[in-house]
């Protein structure tokens, strides 16, 4: 699944293929791609509008359109923007942009889980300060973990206001923090040195200043190598990413710690596949306890 590094490629590769292009019309081939509104009604908001900028607003791409409006697309799983690629397999092209200028931009997803919506741009902007758990997630995201304002202090003030969250599970609350998902996660918390179930309020601030440090070190190394590609993800030029040769833990089950020799453990936390070195991140003292009952012998009957 695209984490922050891949859809801030892809959005600053769009961002010279599309900007300027005015949209001549919007051809919707899966019917749940623009819920829950009709794709009609989106295509009626997008005909006619010119493109002035591309970014990314935690995992999403955002078009933005004159007069206000952006493009929302949530790429989920298996989605794929892409422009001026030959040998798309149209078996899979969920959506497409067509241009006046005769070109196209098309949305190809396998899986078929990504989205796409028109709102109001200033919505993408809100902080998710106050919690409003039914609003969509776009109008709710967190904080942009390479903006200015993600600062030690504000990290620390997170960590306070939710104790008791294990540290990776909050890493991954895309309203508490947007884009960082389970690869960049793992990959932060090995740099770190923090277990992925350590408690929120348990880290100390030296450990809350090397976690500030890995999460923007593990983004800023995939945005530098173009992002990931496992299985799906490509580039807006249908490209893959290199941070895939780069990972320290995500991935290595066996492998040894490139820090301590000794084997990476996969687990899985808060049902996601989890990577760690159980000697360079050591576990909670619970989880210690946890694992010395399930492994001590059974009492025998008499
Ligand atoms: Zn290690």
């Amino acid at each position: 699944m695209p984490e922050l590094p891949e859809v801030e490629t892809i959005a600053r590769q769009l961002r010279g293929l599309v900007v300027d292009r005015t949209i001549r019309d919007f051809e919707s081939r899966w019917i749940r791609l623009t819920d829950p509104e009709p794709a009609e009604v989106v295509a009626a908001r997008l005909r006619g509008r010119r493109i002035t900028g591309v970014r990314r607003r935690g995992k999403f791409v955002v078009f933005d359109l004159d007069g206000g409006d952006a493009l929302v697309v949530s790429l989920r799983m298996t989605g794929k923007l892409l422009y001026g690629v030959d040998g798309v397999d149209e078996r899979y092209v969920r959506g497409q942009i067509h241009f006046v200028d005769g070109t196209t931009l098309r949305f190809s997803d396998t899986r078929k889980f990504g989205r796409m919506a028109v709102v109001d741009a200033s919505a993408l902007d809100a902080k998710g300060e106050r919690p409003r758990p039914r609003a969509p997630l776009h109008s709710s995201l967190g904080q942009e973990p390479l903006a200015r304002g993600f600062t030690l202090s504000w990290l620390r003030s997170l960590l306070r206001r939710r104790p008791r969250a294990a540290i990776k599970p909050l890493l991954l609350d895309q309203r508490a923090i947007a884009g960082i998902g389970n690869i960049y996660a793992i990959e932060a918390l090995w740099r770190a040195r923090i277990h992925p179930l350590r408690k929120a309020g348990s880290l100390r601030p030296d450990e809350i200043a090397r976690l500030h440090e890995a999460i923007r070190w593990a983004l800023r190394k995939g945005i530098r190598l173009g992002g990931a590609s496992r299985r799906d993800y490509v580039d807006a030029r249908g490209r893959q990413g290199r941070m895939q040769r780069e990972f320290q833990v995500y991935g290595r089950a066996g492998a040894p710690c490139p820090r301590c020799g000794r084997p990476i453990l996969r687990t899985v936390v808060a049902g996601r596949g989890t990577f760690h070195c159980p000697h360079c991140q050591r576990a909670p003292r619970s989880e210690r306890a946890a694992r010395a009952m399930t492994a001590a012998p059974r009492p025998r009957r008499p």
